[in-house]
């Protein structure tokens, strides 16, 4: 796991990116690059800009100005810009460069576990179905769900249902996988499974930048963190840094004791 993105190129380039609902800032000139293999946790108080972050940089929301950028390749839009000249199937295509996992885990009820995965991968992907089948069963595998491949949703754990939707968003071999707060809809005791996944991603090289509220977590697997404070980012560094009890961050240092 790379532990700085100094030395190597990066493979998403977040530069000087603002945006605003109406009259509120919600990010105010973000820059951060991420290097492959790094796992960059984002930490921060709610409204600060997190979610909004990362679906700029999954497509999901425009920005005003600045630019997003994986491998080189301006992958987000600005309103009145680059959208409007793009086709729907160059947007799918660059929304496929990033996997992204929500709270609410978002499987479709109606599919199976396996059919969940396999929908994107015939879809988008163009795979055909025993290949998007065997695909899926590796992933739900790794996610130590080969058993529950024929089950529905509604008859996985939220834990469970959880894993199969990053199986899905890994399945699809994005460039970077976007976590947002995965866990927070879960029970205490199912979150454990859930971080373990993670972490195997990420010994195995994933890309990944996750909000998340597991202080745990961020301080034990990640490359580095990012803390997010009215839209900017207030601090960034090596989680021993970046924790670091005797920071003169005022905000960080507010923020952090809420977790001691
Ligand atoms: P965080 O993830 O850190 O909690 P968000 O990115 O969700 O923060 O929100 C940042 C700010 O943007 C908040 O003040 C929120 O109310 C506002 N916001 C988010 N989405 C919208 C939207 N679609 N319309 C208007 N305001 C929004």
């Amino acid at each position: 796991m790379a532990t700085s993105s100094s030395d190597s190129p990066a493979l998403l380039d977040i530069a000087e990116v603002s945006k605003s609902f109406g009259s509120v800032e919600v990010l105010r000139s973000v820059s951060l690059k991420v290097a492959k293999g790094e796992v960059v946790t984002v930490i921060g108080p709610s409204g600060s800009g997190k979610t909004t972050l990362l679906r700029c940089v999954n497509f999901l929301e425009s920005y005003d100005s600045g630019s997003i950028r994986i491998d080189g390749r301006e992958v987000g839009f600005r309103d009145g810009g680059a959208r409007q000249r793009r086709s729907e199937h160059d947007l799918a295509a660059m929304r496929a460069e990033t996997g992204m996992v929500f709270q609410s885990f978002n499987l479709f009820p109606h599919l199976t576990a396996a059919g969940n995965i396999m929908l994107g991968l015939t879809k988008v992907r163009g795979k055909s179905k025993s290949e998007a089948r065997a695909i899926a069963e590796h992933w739900l595998g790794r996610v130590g769900l080969a058993h529950k491949a024929d089950s529905l949703p509604a008859e996985l754990s939220g834990g469970q249902q959880q894993r199969v939707g990053i199986a899905r968003a890994v399945a699809m071999e994005p460039k970077i996988l976007l976590l947002d707060e995965i866990t927070s809809a879960l029970d205490p005791e199912l979150v454990g499974e859930v971080l373990a996944v993670v972490r195997s991603l990420a010994e195995d090289g994933m890309t990944m930048v996750m909000v998340t509220h597991e202080m745990a977590f961020a301080r034990d697997a990640s490359s580095r963190i990012v803390f997010m404070a009215d839209g900017g980012v207030s601090a960034v560094g090596p989680p021993k840094e970046v924790l670091a009890a005797e920071t003169t961050n005022e905000r960080l240092r507010s923020f952090l004791a809420r977790f001691r």
